[in-house]
C-alpha cells in the first residue's frame, strides 16, 4: 500500500496545480482583447480550439499588458502583440509599430552619414532648422541645388562646393545639413574633420589601417572634408593622403566638397605651399589646388559669428 502521506502531496500538488491552471484559463477569459477576438471570430473558433490555445493566449494576455504599459521587460519591445487565428489553434504574432517602424527608418538615415569628429550639434542639422540670412543666401541656395540635382541623376557628375567663410559662420552645419538631407533621400555622405583625420591617419600607419581608412575616405559616395587649411599638414599628408584621395575622386567623378577659413588662393599659397619643414613648393600646391578646382565650386560665406551669438 502506498504511503498514506505521499498520497496526499501528490494529491494537494495536483489542485495546486489546479488552481494555478484555473487562474490562468480565467486571466485569458477576462481579458478584454481576448474577449474581443473571441467574438469576432465566433464562427471559427470552437471550445476546443480555445482550450488547447490557453498557453498562447496567457503570453498573449501577459505581452499585451506589458505593451500597454509600456514595460521594457517585453519580449519583443516595439512590437505589438497581435492574436491571430493559425490553421488549428490561436497564436500571438508581434507586429512591429509605427513609433518603431519610424525609428528604425531614422536610425537607417542616421547610419548614412559618417561624420567622423564632427560636433554633435553638427550632426543633427537640416535644411529647416537652417537660420538663412541675406549673406547665406547664396551658399544655402547652392547646397540646395546640389541636393536637388543628386537625388535626381546621381550618376551625373557635379561639383562640389568649397564653402569659404571665417570662423562660426556655419560652413560645417551647412554641410551637415546636406549630408543629412542626402541621407534623407538613401544616399551616403562622409563628413571628415581634415585636421582630425590627418592626425588619426598617421595614427593608422603604427597599428596597420591605414589603407583601409584611407580607401573608406577615397571611395566615399559623397565626401565632404571640413575644415582644410585649419592646422599646418606635412608634405606627406598633402601629397600622399590629399593627393590621392582626390585625384581618385577627380577619376572616378565622385562629389567633394570642402570648407575653409582660407579662399582658394589663399590655401595655395599660404597653406598648400609652406610645408611644414618650412620649404616653399608651388609646383606642388599648385597640383593639389587643380584638383580641388576641378572637384568644387568656389562660394564665399559671410556672417557673424555665430558661436558667440
Ligand atoms: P564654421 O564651420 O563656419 O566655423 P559652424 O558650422 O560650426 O561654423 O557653426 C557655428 C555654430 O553655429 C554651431 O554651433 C552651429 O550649430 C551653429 N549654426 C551655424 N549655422 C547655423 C544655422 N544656419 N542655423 C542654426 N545654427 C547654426
Ligand atoms: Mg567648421
Amino acid at each position: 500500500m502506498e504511503n498514506l502521506g505521499d498520497e496526499m502531496k501528490k494529491v494537494m500538488r495536483h489542485n495546486a496545480w489546479q488552481d494555478r491552471y484555473q487562474h490562468l484559463v480565467d486571466t485569458v477569459m477576462q481579458d478584454k482583447y481576448v474577449q474581443r477576438f473571441l467574438s469576432e471570430n465566433e464562427d471559427k473558433i470552437t471550445q476546443e480550439l480555445v482550450e488547447k490555445s490557453y498557453a498562447k493566449l496567457y503570453e498573449f494576455v501577459q505581452e499585451r499588458r506589458k505593451f500597454d504599459e509600456g514595460s521594457p521587460s517585453m519580449i519583443a519591445p516595439g512590437y505589438e502583440p497581435i492574436l491571430f487565428l493559425n490553421y488549428r489553434s490561436i497564436d500571438v504574432t508581434y507586429v512591429p509599430t509605427n513609433e518603431l517602424l519610424a525609428k528604425q527608418e531614422a536610425d537607417a538615415i542616421k547610419r548614412r552619414v559618417k561624420a567622423i569628429d564632427i560636433p554633435k550639434d553638427v550632426r543633427d542639422a537640416t535644411f529647416d532648422a537652417f537660420e538663412l540670412t541675406d549673406e547665406r543666401e547664396h551658399a544655402y541656395s547652392e547646397c540646395v541645388d546640389f541636393v536637388n540635382h543628386y537625388i535626381e541623376q546621381p550618376k551625373i557628375f557635379r561639383q562640389g562646393l568649397y564653402l569659404q567663410g571665417s570662423f562660426g559662420v556655419g560652413k560645417t552645419y551647412l554641410l551637415g545639413a546636406m549630408a543629412n538631407e542626402l541621407a534623407q533621400s538613401g544616399f551616403h555622405t562622409t563628413l571628415i574633420h581634415f585636421p582630425t583625420f590627418a592626425v588619426e591617419i598617421k595614427q593608422a600607419i603604427g597599428n596597420n589601417t591605414l589603407n583601409e581608412k584611407l580607401e573608406e575616405v577615397k571611395k566615399a559616395p559623397i565626401l565632404m572634408i571640413d575644415d582644410i587649411g585649419a592646422d599646418s599638414m606635412s608634405a606627406w599628408i598633402r601629397d600622399d593622403i590629399l593627393g590621392v584621395i582626390l585625384q581618385y575622386r577627380m577619376q572616378e567623378q565622385l562629389p567633394t566638397f570642402f570648407s575653409s577659413n582660407f579662399d582658394m588662393e589663399q590655401l595655395e599659397v599660404q597653406h598648400l605651399r609652406q610645408s611644414q619643414r618650412g620649404d616653399d613648393e608651388p609646383l606642388k600646391a599648385k597640383r593639389i589646388m587643380e584638383r580641388i578646382k576641378y572637384l568644387s565650386k568656389e562660394i564665399k560665406m559671410i556672417g557673424l559669428n555665430r558661436r558667440l551669438q
